[in-house]
């Protein structure tokens, strides 16, 4: 299958969550798939969307409502996490693309809840950790969370934290400043 390298696909998840451990039985479940199309070349975030997904082996607590701003009714006419799975395939072409995240975890969440469902994984090999990248390139000590990393590259961060469409348009910002840096020494 041949790579596509015009966009990079930044991809920021929320799951199903609890203060402590999940309830017995529960486990953390995707409830949001935040997406922003970043266009390579120009260094244009383009068009975003929160995919919500139903969870179906965990409730929503209220403690991941307060946290995410994801409610109930949110979820109602949410996709089954097989059909986001297709959404990405098909719409964003995601099995072919360059995918981004901010740290590991959504890469982690993916592969996970794909093996567990017995789902195609939707992303092809190609994923850049955002979080990683940037400490290296301004060669910090340690990784820093998102806003930190909007705030030392000068940037507000637009949106909520934690929601999953805010996020990603917010990790993209961050990895526009990446990319443009190394196209200006490129
Ligand atoms: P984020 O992309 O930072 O919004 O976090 C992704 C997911 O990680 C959230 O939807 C939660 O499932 C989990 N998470 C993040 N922060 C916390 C927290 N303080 N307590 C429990 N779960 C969290
Ligand atoms: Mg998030």
């Amino acid at each position: 299958m041949a790579r596509k390298l015009d966009t990079v696909l930044v991809v920021d998840i929320e799951a199903t969550c609890w203060q402590n451990e999940p309830p017995a039985g529960q486990t953390a479940e995707i409830i949001e798939i935040g997406l922003c199309e970043l266009d390579v070349q120009t260094g244009e975030r383009g068009s975003t969307r929160p995919i919500f997904v139903k969870p179906e082996r965990s409730d929503l607590s209220e403690f991941c409502i307060q946290l995410t701003g994801i409610t109930p009714d949110m979820l109602e006419d949410a996709q089954s996490f097989q059909d986001a799975c297709m959404i990405l395939r098909t719409e964003y072409l995601s099995h072919q693309r360059t995918w981004a995240s901010y740290g590991d975890y959504d890469r982690r969440q993916f592969t996970g809840q794909c093996q567990a469902m017995w789902i195609t994984y939707p992303f092809g090999p190609s994923h850049i950790n955002v979080k990683n990248l940037l400490a290296l390139q301004l060669g910090l000590k340690r990784e820093v969370n998102l806003v930190k990393a909007t705030e030392l590259l000068g940037l507000v961060f637009e949106g909520r934290v934690h929601r999953g469409v805010d996020d990603a348009w917010n990790i993209a910002a961050v990895l526009q400043r990446v990319l443009l840096t190394g196209h200006r020494q490129g």
